[in-house]
């Protein structure tokens, strides 16, 4: 039985997102391709994105393999699946032009494991996984269409109706194994995530030593996937960053949603000489391991401090167990031990603009980086989406989309100028 893992050629035109465009590893990928030829299917990862390949490339390479099932994923990697881009008009592209070439079709991703009914219809797929969907997808390409009443965490249709089969799934983290990633794949990636202390010196990776987070930021988009916390066990980790190192990385970015302070991690990593990034909370590290932090090779921390007041972090249920100055206190002195550090700020309507202000420069003087409030998108799977709407349904990214154009008249300046209405950008995307 043949498996493609299709990452479409992603295009960001008129999109809000404000996630990275450069392409990063497909880890969610590459742990499923292990365990699918582990029950001995043949497996081939079409990464249009990294590859730098036109749909057309993409849609030939598939064809030529002649797979019996075809996965295409919702957001360009695990990196993004809290920051997606809200409309599917790229995945319903792949899906049209792998609709005769591709056998069944799978969708993976946010928006499947958000919102399944709508995904399943707007991509015309056979099947959408909820969660995260390393572990689910070798049940399913063990089974015929007609067979599939009892793998859980998946949407299909079975005849007029659409079956919403249990809720999403959260893998076994420590039954996942190391990636191996070949040396070649590796020289395709150049990018450094988030580095700004120094020019790339070689490849690029990124990895992940935990999955999930234990809180509920209001804005935070990861209520159905990637939610609970799981740390991978260190033997793993060790194994899958030598790995790396000895293909040409010479720079990890850690996926994790949040980067916790783990003395035993660290003290591995310092002992290889990499380089590597993080996001994390700042409240949670105390100046020694932050010192430990700097040692082991960390030269970019990405904080999310959000608000600059109790009231905001509140309203965002981010509360801190530091003041806003003891937060300042301890950005300054992750400061003297890594290269860069940022403090996330988000535009949540309620902290005084001058005050916003005052609090960058003052952080400024200290060489830590705070970005201008960026607008919060209210994505369905996110805590905020349920207290504006309730459950998201199959209106739900359409919802959003439409409040987030009204509610903020200036973007980032990372996004588009102009955003076009979701409604269009997904008709442009089935033409
Ligand atoms: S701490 Fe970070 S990852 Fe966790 S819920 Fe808040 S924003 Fe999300």
């Amino acid at each position: 039985m043949k498996v493609a893992l299709v990452n479409p050629h992603w295009r960001f035109e008129g999109s809000i997102y404000f996630g990275c465009r450069e392409p990063h590893l497909p880890l969610e990928y590459g742990y499923a391709k292990v365990l699918l030829e582990r029950i001995g299917a043949e497996v081939l990862i079409v990464d249009g994105h990294l590859e730098r390949l036109s749909q057309e490339e993409v849609q030939s390479r598939v064809a030529s393999f002649a797979p019996d099932f075809t996965v295409i994923t919702s957001a360009p990697s695990y990196l993004f699946w809290r920051c997606a881009p809200p409309e599917l008009r790229i995945p319903i592209e792949a899906a049209r032009d792998l609709r005769e070439v591709g056998g069944t079709l799978i969708a993976v991703g946010p928006h499947g494991s958000t919102t399944p009914t709508i995904t399943l219809k707007k991509l015309e797929v056979d099947v959408v996984v909820l969660g995260e969907p390393e572990e689910i997808l070798p049940l399913l390409v063990q089974k015929t269409a007609g067979e599939w009443r009892g793998i859980p965490s998946i949407c299909y249709r079975e005849g007029d109706e659409i079956r919403v089969q249990g809720g999403p799934h959260a893998g076994d983290l420590a039954a996942l194994p190391p990636l191996r990633w070949p040396r070649a794949l590796l020289a395709r990636h150049p990018h450094h995530h988030h580095r700004f202390d120094a020019p790339p010196d070689g490849a690029g990776a990124e990895m992940e030593t935990s999955r999930g987070c234990p809180y509920h930021c209001t804005f935070c988009a990861k209520d159905n996937f990637r939610d609970d916390y799981r740390k991978r066990p260190l033997a793993a980790i060790v194994e899958e960053l030598d790995g790396l190192i000895e293909a040409g990385a010479t720079y990890l970015y850690f996926i994790d949603e949040i980067f916790l302070p783990n003395q035993p991690l660290l003290e591995a990593i310092a002992e290889r000489g990499i380089r590597f990034g993080v996001q994390t909370r700042i409240d949670l590290w105390t100046p020694p391991m932050l010192a430990l932090l700097g040692r082991a090779g960390c030269v970019s921390i990405e904080a999310g401090v959000e608000s600059i007041t109790v009231e905001g972090r509140k309203w965002l249920d981010k509360p801190s167990r530091l003041s806003t100055d003891e937060m300042v206190d301890r950005l300054i002195i992750a400061k003297r031990h890594v290269p860069f550090v940022q403090a996330n700020l988000l535009d949540a309507q309620f902290d005084d603009p001058e005050a916003i202000e005052r609090w960058r420069e003052r952080l400024r003087k200290e060489g830590v980086w705070a970005n201008k409030p960026v607008p919060m998108f209210p994505y369905p799977g996110s805590p905020d989406y349920v207290r504006k709407w309730g459950l998201p349904d199959e209106a739900a990214w359409e919802r959003a989309h439409e409040h987030y154009l009204r509610e903020y008249e200036t973007f980032s300046d990372i996004q588009e100028e102009r955003p076009i209405p979701l409604p269009m950008l997904e008709s442009h995307g089935s033409k």
